[in-house]
């Protein structure tokens, strides 16, 4: 089967021909439809998380259609059906984690196309357990990028609680996804982009925000609650700083630059910083739940599997002007 391979981080992948997995118990074997590119691949690829599976087939944000079926394959897949994988790929189900429904912590979690090979493939295997089938209202290009951008930015969001005032710095594929349930359930919404990035505050505000602008930027009332989905530690001061007492900063990606440092006195009366790992089983589902609900729409730009590299490139340039999504 053809797939995108990393020999090494740094480097560009490289197309080859390597040999169709086949499925051991538990596992579905799959024929990838989609995948949808995730920031966390170009952390991946350009070396920035330790110890990846070498080489490696990244891809997180797999669409596919079961070909075949391992034994002890619990009954809900059948062969055709379509299902999607997520960076969450197995855990020993056994930790104190796993077993206190924090199986996101898991210590011996394995994570689709980083310590495992992932999508950007004609094939791949994946642990049905850890699987999802998928809205029908969504086709296999709308519904990849729902499959990480979508799950963690759900998760980062539901740390926020009942927040009414909610911030979001940094609008990319995550934010986007997730402000549109944040509007659905009538938060008034706050969006903080680059400095000058007024196209971005407009599309903000288009949406339905109450305020957009710079990140440098105070918002005109106080917030309950701010997620941060950009890779910028100096986010997390700016956003602590724009808290009523008790709020609370979600930081809600895998890979941040460090944090400067900043006065007690912005973190005083029981503001909280927290960051959000992974995803369980139990955020898929209720995500894919209220998704097709508001309904959450995704953009997409969709590159054939062999241009990768490209669609790896115009992501880390900042060109693109939706999720990529792979097409296999
Ligand atoms: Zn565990
Ligand atoms: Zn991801």
């Amino acid at each position: 089967m053809r797939a995108m391979v990393l020999d090494k981080p740094g480097q560009p992948l490289r197309l080859r021909d390597v040999e169709k997995p086949r499925p051991s118990s538990g596992q579905l074997l799959v024929r990838i439809a989609t995948c949808a590119v995730c920031r966390t691949d170009l952390h991946v690829v350009d070396g920035e998380l330790p110890d990846p599976k070498l080489p490696l087939i990244p891809g997180h944000q797999i669409v596919g259609y079961v070909e075949e079926i391992g034994t002890q394959v619990e009954s809900r897949f059948n062969v055709g059906d379509r299902v999607g994988i997520p960076w969450l790929g197995w855990t020993d189900g056994d930790c104190a984690y796993c077993r206190s429904k924090r199986e996101n912590l898991c210590d011996q979690a394995r994570f689709t196309g980083y310590t495992i090979d992932g999508g950007y493939a004609e094939f791949t295997l994946a642990d049905a357990r850890f699987c999802f089938h998928l809205p029908d209202r969504y086709n296999d290009v709308e519904v990849a990028p729902l499959l990480c951008a979508g799950l963690i930015g759900y998760r980062s969001y539901r740390k926020t609680g009942d927040a009414r005032r909610l911030g979001i710095y940094g609008f990319g594929n995550a934010a986007h996804l997730i402000a549109q349930i944040a509007l659905y359930e009538g938060r008034d919404l706050f969006v903080f982009t680059r400095p000058g990035d007024r196209a971005t505050q407009q599309a903000a505000t288009q949406l339905g925000a109450v305020w957009a602008g710079g990140s440098d930027e105070m918002p005109p009332q106080k917030l309950d609650a701010a997620i941060i989905f950009a890779s910028v530690g100096a986010l997390v001061p700016a956003a602590l700083h724009a808290l009523v007492k008790g709020g609370i900063v979600v930081c809600g990606g895998i890979h941040m630059s460090d944090i400067p440092s900043f006065p007690y006195a912005d973190l005083w009366e029981e503001r909280i910083i927290t960051s959000v790992a992974n995803l369980t089983r139990q955020d898929g589902k209720e995500f894919f739940n209220i998704a097709p609900r508001v309904p959450v729409k995704t953009k997409t730009e969709t590159f054939p599997l062999e241009e990768a590299n490209t669609a790896l490139d115009r992501f880390r340039a900042g060109e693109l002007s939706g999720t990529a999504v792979l097409l296999i």
